[in-house]
């Protein structure tokens, strides 16, 4: 008998946007001739820089002429964007990341839930809360959680963020093994100074823990005193993996190409205390279970690099940091309390009601959706989160009608 894999069915959560298509759905069909104005999802809609798209024409070229062909290349990705990467993402912020310390891969989302298979199955785990879903769902399908009541998994440490703390989780109080970060957030747009971050890395090392610092979002920073990298900080090489992605930083979400490093002195220990390379761990689940982005969509990446993908993907997000400014200022025109939109696409504000009720008012006055805080976890109720992902025509047409709806 082929049994099935049980932790699949505690998972609770893919809910959250069935359920708001079914809502729009509906409101759609009872309103055709108003078209909702979406501002809930966490995709981008520009088109892909015309430097990318140039290189990567290019490079279907190559692959289509005998000479310049190529079949498999380096699972961890190419010389050529790896040493790009270390040396503009990284050495030129002041942290020393080298190239072979860089995993170029199809997604961080992936990334996110397969470095799991790195750990023991009993490792203690803290999960922000709200929070990205992948990291929790990974976790539930690998079995490290019991079953889900109240909205809250068994075994599962929750970092909470809210208002008290400014969307900052604090210190765990009990002891953890594992620890989810993502600044610049999502879903609260929150950011995290050096100082912060060099506690947790602080923390972290004194308990022997590991955080895997998910940094997807770091293009949207403009506040030139936070850090873009946890390497910025001080010790993180030894207890930290970082997650990044082209997808939301050169519009790349159906291009796919993205990285994750592992530094060569971070670390994990097995049931006798001795120390193992996760570098080496990492390097071997990666050869031995994929075989390597296209190289096109390598090269594509690669363009982001030169002088031109630069200023057009640094355009790209302009254009949206334009979106989120313009959000927020409107939301605290209203009188709602929000956080995010300033170094982030993301705004998180606060309903004053039940997420879901909020979402349905939205829906139903004004025709815009956004997405319930809630579908995030516990502490996302009474709060909605607005993406600044949508061109600025539809931004101020949807603000306008929010405005209109809710004075
Ligand atoms: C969008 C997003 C990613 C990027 O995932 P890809 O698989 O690279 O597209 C990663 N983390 C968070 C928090 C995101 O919102």
């Amino acid at each position: 008998m082929i049994r099935v894999n049980e932790h699949y069915l505690k998972l609770t959560s893919s809910y959250l946007f069935s359920e708001i298509a079914r809502r729009v759905d509906a409101h759609q069909k009872a309103h055709p001739e108003e078209p909702v104005l979406k501002l809930g999802i966490g995709d981008v809609t520009c088109p892909l820089p015309p430097a990318c798209v140039k290189a990567f024409r290019r490079a279907v070229e190559e692959m289509g002429e005998e000479a310049s062909f190529r079949g498999y290349g380096p699972e961890q990705g190419y010389p050529f964007l790896r040493e790009r990467i270390a040396s503009a993402d990284y050495r030129e912020r002041g942290a020393d990341i080298d190239p072979d310390e860089i995993f170029i891969s199809d997604g961080a989302k992936c990334d996110n839930g397969n470095i799991q298979e790195l750990f023991s199955q009993d490792v203690r785990v803290a999960i922000p809360d709200p929070v990205y879903p992948v990291y929790l769902d990974t976790n539930v399908m690998a079995g490290r959680t019991g079953a889900c009541t109240d909205g809250r998994y068994e075994g599962i440490v929750y970092l909470e963020s809210t208002r008290e703390n400014n969307f900052i989780p604090e210190l765990p109080e009990v002891p953890v093994d594992l620890v989810y970060l993502c600044f610049p957030n999502n879903p609260t747009g929150a950011t995290i100074d050096r100082a912060r971050l060099q506690q947790w890395v602080d923390w972290a090392a004194a308990n022997r823990a590991l955080i895997l610092f998910d940094a997807a979002y770091e293009a949207f920073i403009g506040d030139e005193s936070l850090p873009h990298s946890i390497y910025e900080v001080e010790g993180a090489k030894e207890v930290a993996v970082e997650f990044r992605s082209f997808s939301k930083t050169a519009g790349f979400t159906g291009t796919r190409c993205a990285f994750t490093v592992v530094p060569k002195d971070c670390k994990a220990w097995d049931a006798e205390g001795n120390p193992h390379s996760l570098h080496r761990l990492w390097h071997r689940r990666h050869t031995t279970k994929f075989n390597g982005v296209s190289y096109p969509v390598q090269r594509a990446a690669e363009a982001v690099y030169t002088a031109e993908g630069r200023e057009q993907a640094r355009a790209l997000i302009e254009g949206y940091m334009k979106n989120a400014r313009f959000i927020r200022k409107e939301m605290e025109a209203l009188q709602l309390d929000c956080t995010g939109g300033e170094n982030s696409p993301y705004i998180w504000i606060d309903g004053r009601m039940d997420s879901w009720k909020f979402f349905d008012m939205l829906l139903e006055k004004a025709g815009v959706v956004c997405t319930p805080g809630a579908g995030f976890g516990k502490c996302g109720e009474g709060y909605i989160r607005i993406s600044a992902f949508n061109s600025s025509e539809n931004v101020h047409r949807a603000m306008e009608r929010i405005r209109k709806a809710l004075t």
